[in-house]
């Protein structure tokens, strides 16, 4: 029998996913966030990683991507601005950003000998990439989600920080959503009300919400969001991840 995907939370908006195949993608990698009292040594013993995908340049996404990327010469997956940001003023090593994990809105790569596709799905929001917080941010383009697809597994899709916009709806017209990743910390992104609104277009099989309780300004809740999705009758299981938690689904 085939292995399930392996997902966990790291908080924020950062996932690991372990593939099938055992490959191990990293999403929006900011382990040393606030909620999570394990990132600096769970960052120190990642030494196998496969992909990181990072869907905008702010600080909170971008994390520890750099160091995890040097350490294990991982390969970036992220729009063509984003890349060329982070390579430029973040120093990601740029043989390590090149044509073969740079794409960008509407395109969808084919990576890891054909186990997980990637295609860039628009985000409203910022993506300033800034060397640290004293430093003026740099152009990165647009902000992005991420569908994701696991041969075998599930398709995923991780919003990014957005806010709730209609043509979410299309986004289950290229590929049935499994599993939605979707922010609802609210102030710099949807919050628990929108955020059911773009569940209910989207209708995956599964949500699991992101981008909430890590500092005091994002104050959506999973139960908000759990009272909101029933309002709307949503039938997606909402799984609802502890920090550092890893939750699988079998093929
Ligand atoms: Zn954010």
């Amino acid at each position: 029998m085939p292995n399930a995907t392996q997902l966990t939370w790291y908080g924020q908006s950062a996932f690991k996913i372990v593939t099938p195949a055992g490959n191990v993608l990293l999403i929006d990698p900011w382990l040393t966030n606030p909620v999570y009292d394990r990132g600096k040594e769970e960052a120190a013993a990642l030494n196998h990683v496969d992909l990181i995908l990072v869907t905008h340049g702010h600080s909170d996404h971008v994390g520890n991507a750099v160091e995890i990327g040097k350490r294990t010469r991982v390969k970036l997956v992220a729009t063509y601005d984003l890349s060329a940001a982070m390579t430029a003023i973040l120093g990601y090593p740029s043989d390590l950003a090149d044509t073969e994990t740079t794409g960008h809105f509407g395109g969808q790569l084919t990576l890891l000998d054909g186990e997980v596709t990637v295609c860039f799905i628009p985000a409203w929001h910022g993506s300033g990439v800034s060397k640290d917080d004293n430093s003026p941010p740099f152009y990165a383009g647009n902000p992005s989600g991420l569908v994701i697809g696991v041969r075998g597994g599930p398709t995923i899709y991780h919003t990014g920080d957005t806010c709730f916009f209609s043509d979410i709806a299309r986004v289950s017209d290229y590929n049935k959503i499994d599993i939605m990743l979707v922010c609802i910390g609210d102030h710099f992104t949807m919050g628990p009300i929108r955020a059911a609104d773009a569940v209910k277009l989207v209708n995956p099989r599964t949500v699991i919400p992101m981008h909430y309780a890590t500092f005091p300004a994002l104050t959506g809740t999973p139960e908000a969001f759990d009272r909101e999705l029933r309002k709307r009758d949503v039938k997606a299981e909402l799984r609802v991840l502890k920090v550092g938690e890893t939750t699988s689904f079998p093929p």
